[in-house]
């Protein structure tokens, strides 16, 4: 596992240490270790059955961990119930009170805190302005929300106890894309402004992306990687990583020789001394038609396809090394059929040591 923020760090909010959980025999979270940051946005993604869910239950206090400890500001809060926790967790169902109005919603956690009406409602309608909800909106029956507003209340009814923790689970997951877009970028917002810990975990690479100061990502109940949008999409750790990151071509790398390109990287190339056994990583935009002079790794390819991506185009490359993915901007002439030259810098790319 690699950690490669490389900042100074933050105070501690949560530390994760050797949480395993166990279903018969089965190990669905294997001695996960981690340090969440204080007013940290932090995602973990993984593909399905990886163990994401497990984990934010136990975090949440859902469920017990079969091994290990967790720690909230330095105290074990382990084996502590969820509702005594400073937390608060918004899921995917969202489970909001449908036969009940959004002012009842938002209100619910201070309500059963015994405190006084007039105090939650000017709480209440502060949420919804932390939402942006209008207070029209107080009134109002859960069942005539859309789902983006349903998703606004389920987020004032969480922020409502003032959790130091939030954790989200797969909260946008339901809805459509446009909404998703713009619930992605408020959400971070939100998080900015209340600068409270979110933990939130998705399956969509792309909400990670967008929205987290750092990634975890796991596999088989493991978090292989933990790192930035950047580090994690530049300099994977493995090629499992590279490929759940996106589009991407991967090249077998033996004492430095490209072996699909039967060619040896350049003396002094900076990967020559880390990785000179394993694969080069080659993202789609680092790709491109070259002159015999620019040097680097070049070889002939037969564009098979070309996919408008708006601002830019995805062509897929017949090549000695099979098929390749490259990215163009969209004023790029080539055209399927077409046989050109194309080449990457391998001092660009980044290497695996497998
Ligand atoms: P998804 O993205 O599909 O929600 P996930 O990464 O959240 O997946 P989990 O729900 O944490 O994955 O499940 C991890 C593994 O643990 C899966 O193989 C799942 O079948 C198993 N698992 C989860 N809960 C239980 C349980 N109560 N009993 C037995 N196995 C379980």
């Amino acid at each position: 596992m690699t950690d490669t923020a490389g900042q100074a760090p933050k105070p501690v909010a949560l530390s994760l240490q050797g949480l395993s959980r166990q279903f018969g025999t089965f190990k669905a979270l294997d001695s996960v270790s981690l340090d969440i940051e204080e007013g940290e946005f932090f995602t973990i993604v993984g593909p399905s059955g990886s163990g994401k869910t497990t984990l934010l239950r136990i975090l949440a206090g859902l469920d017990q961990p079969t091994a290990g400890r967790l720690l909230l500001r330095g105290a074990d809060i382990t084996k502590m119930p969820p509702n005594k926790r400073p937390t608060a967790m918004v899921f995917q169902s969202l489970a909001l009170f449908d036969h009940r109005s959004v002012g009842e919603n938002v209100e619910f956690a201070l309500k059963m805190r015994g405190r006084p009406k007039a105090e939650r409602h000017a709480r209440a309608l502060e949420l919804l302005d932390l939402v942006q909800l209008g207070h029209d909106y107080h009134a109002r029956p859960v069942t005539q929300c859309s789902g983006g507003e349903r998703q606004r209340v389920a987020l004032a009814r969480a922020l409502a106890s003032d959790p130091e923790i939030l954790f989200f689970d797969e909260p946008l997951s339901a809805l459509d894309y446009r909404l998703r877009k713009t619930l992605e970028v408020e959400l971070r917002e939100l998080q900015r402004r209340t600068g409270r810990t979110f933990v939130y975990i998705t399956h969509s690479l792309e909400e990670a992306m967008v929205m987290s100061d750092r990634i975890g990502i796991m596999r088989d109940g493991g978090l292989v990687q933990i790192g930035t949008p950047a580090e994690i999409y530049g300099r994977p750790g493995d090629r499992f990583v590279a490929r759940f990151m996106g589009e991407v071509n991967i090249f077998e790398l033996n004492k430095g020789h490209l072996t699909a390109f039967d060619q040896n990287l350049p003396a002094g190339n900076r990967f020559m001394t880390a990785v000179i056994n394993g694969h080069m990583v080659v993202r789609p935009e680092m790709l491109h038609p070259v002159q015999p002079e620019d040097g680097g790794v070049q070889f002939d390819v037969t564009v098979t396809e070309v996919f408008h991506l708006g601002s830019r185009v995805q062509l897929h490359l017949d090549s000695v090394a099979g098929q390749l993915v490259a990215e163009l901007p969209a004023s790029s002439p080539l055209r399927a059929g077409q046989t050109v030259r194309f080449g990457f810098d391998p001092a660009l790319a980044h290497c695996v040591p497998e």
